[in-house]
This record gives structure tokens, sequence and C-alpha cells, in this order.
């Protein structure tokens, strides 16, 4: 099971603004409200855990 985030509760399409992680025009929103790619988001979680795990 991938890491799932909370894309339906104040998410959503919103006007094209940078992505924070690829700065390329991203219309949808993080659950915290940041513009950010669902694919680019999920990578940048995935990359945490990967960090996390490399420090355990
Ligand atoms: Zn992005």
């Amino acid at each position: 099971m991938p890491t799932s985030l909370d894309w339906t509760r104040g998410a959503g399409a919103g006007d094209p603004v940078p992505c924070v992680i690829c700065g390329k025009p991203a219309i949808c929103r993080s659950p915290a409200g940041k513009p950010v790619h669902k694919v680019c988001a999920e990578a940048w979680t995935e990359q945490q855990r990967t960090d996390r795990k490399a420090v355990a």
C-alpha cells in the first residue's frame, strides 16, 4: 500500500501556481493548502521516509 495522503479534505483544484517542490504550475493543493502536485508530494513523503530510515 503506497503512502496515502488525504486529498479529499480541503484539497482540490485552484489557480495554477508554482508547485512548492518542482516549481511548475500546479492546480492541486496539498492537505496543508500548499500548491503541489500529488506526485511531487508523494515523492517528497517517500523521500522523508527514506531519510528517516537512513538515519535510524
Ligand atoms: Zn510539482
